[in-house]
């Protein structure tokens, strides 16, 4: 078997997890989670999104949280930019990457963003050379690449060439994203073969979540194709949009401690990214679904147990 002898794990808890809990976040808790974060060795990370408030209020302290952040040297912070005007308030916050969003499938984007596949490349023309010609790296979202609440199906050759289209405006990264949570491990292979056919590896990132328990399966596939970045939010933060109460996010722990388990490097401190896991879901108010959390939690209870019995 033959994988990456290191990965890039991008934390995505404070953007995309954080905006897609109930509970509004105070910003200095936010600033607390993404220092604890980088402390941890995470060393890409998307803070907040440039969004209006109007669509998503969680993240309406995104110029504060983008100068409240220490930016220690050889850490990538990134930040969602929806616009022309949100790349400018973006860059006015100290933002020195971003990130563009859209989807594969026609009803998913027009849903999302108003507008349709060819109207968004269209408006990308307008941010993405901008913010390259202001030395500002960019990174996309692909988003349903594995199926579309609305459509279902989704065709892997539209994948491809939008993947494409992104590459050729000057996107250094496209991250193909299973947004519902339904990708399979063979539909994963089919979909990421294709694109690595035309796309070179390292360009590509996942984005998997874990609604039905696949996420991992699906990494573990990326990973055996060559593909060595890997979108992750800390304790699973965020849940489904499509489905309340199911899982969303691939938690960051989870498939760091997959991959130290089978010797890839992530540079990451595995307790204190659990620490810093901990620490968000007390502040989100609810437990989350992150599965090495809840056993890192249980066997931290049963310590203390056994700690109280002893001494009694
Ligand atoms: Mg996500």
């Amino acid at each position: 078997m033959k994988l990456p002898a290191a990965v890039t794990i991008y934390e995505v808890g404070p953007r995309d997890g954080l905006q897609n809990e109930a509970r509004q976040v105070p910003t200095s808790d936010k600033i607390r989670f993404i220092d604890a974060l980088v402390a941890a060795g995470i060393r890409d990370i998307e803070i907040t999104s440039f969004v209006s408030p109007k669509w998503i209020p969680q993240l309406a302290d995104a110029a504060e949280v983008s100068r409240g952040v220490a930016r220690p040297t050889g850490v990538r912070m990134s930040a969602l930019v929806p616009n022309r005007r949100g790349l400018d308030t973006a860059l006015a916050s100290g933002m020195k990457e971003i990130a563009v969003f859209m989807s594969a499938s026609e009803t998913h984007n027009k849903k999302n963003v108003n507008r349709t596949i060819r109207e968004t490349l269209a408006a990308f023309d307008e941010v993405v050379p901008h913010a390259l010609a202001q030395k500002v790296s960019v990174r996309a979202y692909l988003s349903t690449c594995f199926g579309c609440p609305y459509e279902g199906d989704v065709d892997p050759d539209r994948v491809v060439e939008i993947v494409e289209r992104l590459r050729d405006l000057g996107v250094y990264q496209v991250s193909v994203s299973d947004t519902i949570g339904v990708a399979n491990p063979a539909q994963t292979e089919d979909v990421l073969s294709r694109v690595i056919a035309k796309v070179p590896l390292e360009h590509i990132a996942v984005h998997f979540h874990d609604t039905q328990g696949t996420a991992l399966a699906n990494c573990f596939v990326a990973l055996t194709l060559g593909v060595t970045t890997i979108d992750a939010a800390a304790g699973g933060l965020g849940g489904c949009p499509y489905a309340p109460g199911a899982s969303g996010n691939l938690a960051t722990e989870d498939v760091v401690a997959m991959l130290h388990g089978m010797g890839v490097t992530t540079g990451i401190d595995l307790d204190k990214l659990t620490e810093a896991s901990r620490t968000a879901a007390t502040f989100v108010g609810h437990e989350l679904p992150s599965k090495y959390l809840k056993a890192h939690l249980g066997k931290q209870a049963r310590a203390r147990r056994r700690a109280e019995h002893g001494s009694s």
